[in-house]
């Protein structure tokens, strides 16, 4: 997958200067919503298997804290840096306003390789992050969940330390929990299913037939392959997917569930070009991922890390629409070109913003301590990405601006009010 050296935190702020010029914002608000209320980062000593003790660079940013408790994941990836956490965090402000969460932004990375480690070393680690950072944490402060490679398991670990540290119980301390301690069914495939409702609302708005429409998805962890599996499961074509390692394409479709299957058992999907059950009996191409982002498919889904279209690739993307469900994946450079070749591009904070609506659910049940089934929390979940589509589709339109810039208006708007009523400007 393309690395590039494009700041993500110098995007971040591009993108909020443009919503905050149409805006008007006050200098005071501006600088308040450039900069992250508090970041926190420590060396953790994790002890290894082999006897040795290793230092783990860790962060916790908090960006904004003026609708809610802050809110948003932690990553395990050697590519974290401060600014990719602090670009992250602020992304997580937007994603929350934007849907209506009663939550601010954070964001939280340990520079680590974590297929690297051993399940003890992992959990060792995610209870010395915990340790680090607790008085920072809690259900009313700031609450962690999954994001790139975290889980439910390194989840339960944190949970259970915290609540040792703290002496009671309190489950929503963190989201993205197993079933057994206080998580929802819905939560892992959260992420996924809003991207698809948010995928379904763009076909509908350019009039495009699932059955005919060519879906390419770039990552096949959580996000992107629930996201694959549930628009196969509405009709769509997928016909691209890929892993870190490489993309499968085949232009008469893939069965991403056999996909899955084949991917678990040989580790890599490049390896899946020839299974009749993935493929449909026929062969797929291995391709790489550059090359999946420029094939020639309606829908084109990012779902694995930032700066993946920029201003290098973006005039050879073909897609008709452009669907964020990673974070940051289209650098501001890119967007205009994106914008002038009309490819609608739907932002990561509404496309994405399934995981942390599944999270505020989960929450929510934490909080009440009484638990909606699977559907309810499918149905509520469509509600609010439905409805922040359309209204951001509608200021798009008002402003004549591209979806990010219409999403923007509305997050950054409410954020600002906050501050505002809180006498914090
Ligand atoms: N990591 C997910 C995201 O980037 C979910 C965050 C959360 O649930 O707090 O949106």
């Amino acid at each position: 997958m393309a690395t590039s050296a494009i700041n993500p935190f110098e995007s971040a702020k591009k993108q909020l200067k443009i919503a905050a010029d149409i805006l008007n914002l006050d200098k005071k608000t501006l600088a308040i919503l450039s900069q992250p209320k508090r970041e926190l980062s420590d060396d953790i000593p994790v002890r290894m298997d082999d006897g040795s003790t290793q230092n783990f660079n860790s962060l916790r940013v908090q960006h904004n804290d003026a609708l809610g408790p802050f809110k948003g994941g932690i990553r395990f990836s050697p590519q974290v840096s401060i600014d990719e956490v602090r670009a992250l965090a602020m992304w997580m402000t937007w994603k929350t306003s934007l849907v209506g969460l009663p939550f601010g932004g954070a964001k939280g990375g340990v520079i680590c390789d974590p297929k690297k480690f051993s399940k003890r070393e992992l959990e060792r680690l995610s209870r010395g992050y915990v340790q680090q950072f607790v008085e920072y944490i809690g259900p009313d402060k700031d609450i962690p969940a999954p994001d790139v490679y975290t889980n439910a398991q390194i989840m339960a670990w944190m949970l259970d330390e915290y609540e040792k540290l703290t002496g009671h119980h309190a489950p929503g301390a963190f989201t993205g929990k197993p079933v057994e301690i206080g998580g929802i069914g819905a939560r892992e495939s959260a992420t996924g299913y809003g991207g698809a409702v948010a995928v379904q609302q763009v076909a509908k708005l350019l009039k495009l037939k699932p059955k005919s429409t060519t879906v390419a998805i770039q990552g096949f962890g959580n996000v992107g392959h629930y996201a694959a599996q549930f628009l196969h499961d509405a009709g769509y074509k997928v016909v691209a997917l890929s892993d870190s390692q490489g993309a499968i394409y085949n232009k008469s479709g893939l069965n991403p569930a056999a996909a899955m299957t084949c991917k678990i058992e040989k580790g890599k999907i490049a390896e899946c070009y020839y299974r009749g059950s993935v493929v449909n009996g026929s062969k797929a191409d291995v391709i790489t991922n550059d090359e999946l982002l420029e094939l020639g498919v309606d829908v084109l889904i990012p779902a694995a890390l930032e700066n993946q279209i920029t201003a290098k690739n973006a005039n050879s993307i073909k897609a008709k629409v452009v669907v964020e469900l990673a974070n940051g994946p289209t650098t501001p450079d890119a967007d205009k070109i994106l914008y002038e070749k009309k490819i609608v591009a739907v932002p990561d904070t509404l496309a994405n913003s399934g995981g942390v609506i599944g999270s505020y659910f989960e929450w929510v049940q934490n909080n009440y301590g009484y638990y909606w089934t699977d559907d309810e929390v499918h149905e509520r979940l469509s509600k609010l990405v439905i409805s922040a589509f359309n209204k951001v589709v509608a200021k798009s339109e008002e402003h004549s601006v591209n979806m990010r810039t219409g999403a923007y208006l509305l997050a950054v708007h409410r954020v600002a009010n906050a501050i505002e009523l809180r006498g914090g400007v």
